[in-house]
């Protein structure tokens, strides 16, 4: 293959550009803001699902509450009736006295019950309104988080996102220095050898694979013509030697 060492140098510069892509789209895989804000999203749901369960429990509670206030409101009402009778005198008869008296104690009995059974459910209510909220604290506290993890993100990038488009009008430029049949073994190379498709030699070495060429190699390398196309014997990347 032959090309001029010009286009062989636009080539290096080339390697240059598509290596300093690589590097930013391994940055923007790696960006710690974008795990963090999976991370805190994945966070942010987990609090409002437990949110929506301790409102559902709250209001659940609530209805509880005001069933067994209707209940007491009911035990009590009958009582007064009761008492109302037994206080009028209009009863004479003992065993239906009796029977008067005893209703009165039991509704005593049941009234206190159902008003243990209120103040315990008002007792829990209370503790799952402080779980309300603890979380709807904690869902404002993240969303808050959130916001700023997502700002510095995309401020990180847009900076990446510039520089990317910078160096690939670059790159458009730089092809058009390039004979094509050379691109395309570069790019083969490229592919394969993990980016890298040309690296200079410095001395007896490939800043490709950093090995010091053999004697022989050096010496048909030195021989051949400054258009040819000299490959690494030892990683077969394109050599561009200093023009
Ligand atoms: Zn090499």
């Amino acid at each position: 293959m032959k090309a001029s060492p010009q286009e062989q140098q636009v080539l290096l510069d080339l390697q240059h550009v598509d290596t300093r892509l690589d590097q930013l789209a391994h940055r923007v895989a790696n960006l710690p803001e974008i795990a963090r804000c999976a991370e805190l999203n994945a966070r942010l749901e987990e609090f409002q699902s437990d949110s929506v369960q301790a409102q559902t429990e709250l209001s659940d509670l609530g209805e509880q509450v005001a069933k067994a206030e209707l209940e007491v409101a009911g035990v009590r009402a009958r009582a007064q009736k009761d008492q109302s009778l037994l206080d009028s005198g209009a009863i004479s008869s003992g065993k239906q006295l009796e029977d008067l008296q005893h209703e009165i104690t039991s509704l005593a009995k049941r009234q206190t019950s159902l008003e243990d059974v209120e103040l315990e459910l008002m007792e829990q209510a209370e503790g799952v309104q402080v779980r309300v909220d603890d979380l709807s604290d904690s869902v404002a506290r993240t969303r808050a988080e959130l916001a700023d993890v997502e700002q510095s993100r995309d401020a990180v990038m847009s900076e990446i996102s510039d520089e990317v488009r910078t160096n690939e009008l670059r790159r458009i430029k730089l092809l058009e220095d390039v004979p094509e049949d050379l691109v395309t073994l570069y790019q083969r190379l490229r592919n394969n050898l993990g980016g890298v498709g040309a690296a200079p030699l410095v001395g007896k070495h490939c800043e490709g694979c950093n090995m010091e060429l053999a004697p022989t190699d050096l010496t048909s390398i030195a021989a051949a013509a400054p258009d040819d196309v000299v490959r690494c014997e030892e990683c077969s990347r394109i050599l561009i030697r200093r023009s």
